[in-house]
């Protein structure tokens, strides 16, 4: 069999807790350069998914690809983020007393292995670097602002900000826009098309407007595997849907 050029390619993947099948023969490709959503009910396997992709969890079976080559299924937590995926979880995890610029700096310096300094000498490079996730993360007029005085949605683009600073090729985004302003909202589907420019994005929202304004294909699970995936027109009309998400 040949293997579609992917980003990110999971197939047939199973992992059971106690007999129960979080994951019941899942398969997913991601594209280099795509921004995916992926939406479903509590319980379809979503952060089990992420759990696969990032080494957090072993799958049963089934064959788990990055880059076509590179099989994730033996390599370690740390080894994945290496290899350039990054992560984000629901919730946000900035150091509060410490400046935006100052978390981008750590992020930066963390990225090559140096921790928990900010003496760490700066290149111009890395200045320009910073400067440039400051704007894409909408956060250049608040990079003297200490993080812990960020409304919420600020705080969720500080750290998708310091994810940048390690140049992942995919990043996983775990619920960006709970807690969110309507204007937060808006503001960060933008941002995440702009982010998908340059690398793969895959995000787990359950905000269907979001969804919707984010405008690219869905991956809906549940129980463990793809319902439907397409586009959100397509997907939010199927049946299966419908009855298993969407209307309940
Ligand atoms: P979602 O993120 O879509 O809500 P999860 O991946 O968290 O779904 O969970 C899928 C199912 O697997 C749930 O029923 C959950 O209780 C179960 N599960 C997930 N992780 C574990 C674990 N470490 N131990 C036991 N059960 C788990």
């Amino acid at each position: 069999t040949t293997r579609p050029k992917s980003l990110l390619y999971l197939d047939n993947v199973c992992v059971s807790f106690d007999g129960f099948k979080a994951l019941n023969s899942l398969s997913l490709v991601i594209e280099p350069g795509e921004l995916r959503a992926i939406i479903g009910p509590n319980g379809a396997g979503k952060t089990t998914m992420m759990d696969i992709i990032t080494g957090k969890t072993r799958p049963d079976s089934g064959e788990v690809f990055f880059e076509d080559t590179v099989d994730l299924t033996r390599q370690d937590e740390a080894d994945i983020a290496r290899l350039g995926i990054g992560r984000k979880f629901q919730k946000p995890t900035v150091f509060e007393s410490h400046t935006v610029w100052d978390n981008l700096e750590l992020a930066l310096n963390r990225s090559r292995g140096v921790f928990a300094t900010l003496f760490y000498t700066l290149t111009d490079e890395d200045r320009a670097r910073i400067e440039e996730i400051l704007a894409t993360v909408r956060l250049g007029h608040r990079r003297d602002a200490l993080a812990g005085s960020l409304s919420h949605g600020q705080k969720q683009w500080l750290e998708i900000g310091m994810l940048l600073a390690q140049e992942p090729k995919l990043l996983l985004v775990d619920e960006p826009v709970a807690g969110m302003t309507d204007a937060e909202t808006v503001e960060t589907a933008i941002l995440l098309r702009e982010i998908a420019r340059t690398r793969s994005v895959v995000v787990v929202e359950h905000d269907m407007g979001f969804i919707r304004d984010l405008g690219v294909k869905v991956t809906c699970l549940a129980e463990g595997s793809v319902l439907a995936e397409g586009s959100i027109d397509y997907v939010s009309n199927d049946p299966k849907v419908i009855e298993n998400y969407l209307g309940r």
